[in-house]
């Protein structure tokens, strides 16, 4: 069971590590052959800085947290899959009986465990076993390495439904990393009429345009406020995704929002930040703000599955299990051009 493991900061190995939890079938659980694995940026981040906000690294950890594999045991009661299903899997697992989630807020469940969030192991391994209510059946013609984007896409489908998106809404994407394409796609297919994206890779910027002629990307250092402006007679958008987590980009989503708009934080700055109480009052605006999702993994799999969202051209480099530790050395750099890597597993 050779997995890979973050032992410190800048530290990888590939080892085997016991997991006692994988040791048990329940009778809900079923056990998932890993196929492919999404570097996430937050995997990154734990490899680079130990630590996101609250959750510290205190142990080694296994990274990886946006899978897609096969099932090959099934418990007693499980109905809904059978072995040799391909399936994606949703990486929080709530405490059923939290207050959080008998309110239906599994998401923000102060006690739910998610993969590579210390002190939870990740799933860069063989194996897994999982509650087969959080595992989703994939058609056939939904790849693995789709699949295993089924979880950064989720975070745009949870982001685009806070928004309550109207046919024909004009939204801006701050940010055109994988959320913010993938919150760009999702807002398309909840039925925005335009989307701009915003950001300082041309290259980021270059894919953003080729995947809808719907899509509008702007460098952010060409005034790109003024010129959303513009081309809405100053109206500005009815939705603004905030995914960059830059406070600076953070602090002006009211500038660029018409009357009535809704702003959805999905970024997470590294510091807190101001923003303009005032000019948020005049809009009326509505600011939600997302942790995760909740219950969209089987509408993400059905729009990958209609076509409605392709991410194909989103996943850019594919790297062997073998090959992982290079893979991370080469995330770590934030190389220009790539969006979202991953690694395969053997099968
Ligand atoms: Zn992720």
């Amino acid at each position: 069971m050779k997995a890979l493991v973050l032992e410190d900061v800048l530290a990888l190995s590939l080892r085997d590590v016991p997991i006692e939890r994988d040791e048990v079938l329940g009778p809900q659980d079923v056990r998932i052959k890993i196929h492919t694995v999404g570097i996430c940026g937050s995997d990154v981040h734990y490899y680079t800085h130990g630590r996101i906000a609250d959750f510290v690294v205190r142990a080694p950890m296994i990274l990886g947290h946006e899978a897609s594999g096969t099932v090959i045991e099934t418990g007693d009661l499980v109905t809904t899959l059978k072995v040799g299903d391909r399936v994606c899997m949703e990486p929080g697992i709530p405490d059923p009986n939290s207050r959080a989630t008998r309110l239906g807020l599994y998401n923000i469940d102060p006690a739910v465990r998610f993969w590579a969030t210390p002190p939870v192991h990740g799933i860069l391994r063989p194996t897994v076993v999982h509650p087969a209510a959080f595992t989703f059946k994939l058609p056939d013609n939904v790849s693995f390495a789709q699949a295993a984007m089924v979880e950064p896409l989720a975070v745009g489908v949870h982001a685009a439904t806070k928004a309550q998106i109207k046919p024909g809404d004009v939204a801006m994407v701050s940010g055109a990393g994988p959320i913010g394409l993938v919150t760009a796609l999702a807002a398309l297919a909840a039925g925005c009429a335009r989307v701009f994206i915003t950001d300082f890779d041309d290259t980021k910027l270059a894919l953003a345009g080729s995947l809808s002629s719907a899509i509008t990307a702007l460098n952010a250092k060409a005034d790109p406020l003024a010129q959303i402006l513009k081309a809405t007679e100053n109206w500005g958008v009815e939705v603004v995704f905030e995914c960059s987590g830059s406070s600076r980009a953070a602090s002006g989503v009211f500038d660029v929002l018409a009357p009535g708009g809704r702003v959805v934080f999905v970024g997470i700055p590294s510091e807190p930040f101001p923003y303009d109480l005032g000019k948020a009052m005049v809009r009326e605006a509505r600011v939600e703000h997302i942790f995760r999702y909740a219950h969209v993994f089987p509408r993400c799999v059905g729009l990958l599955s209609s076509g409605a969202i392709d991410l194909k051209p989103l996943i850019t480099r594919s790297f062997s299990f073998d090959d992982s530790i290079a893979a991370f050395k080469i995330a770590a750099t934030a190389p220009k051009g790539q969006v979202k890597m991953q690694i395969e597993m053997p099968q």
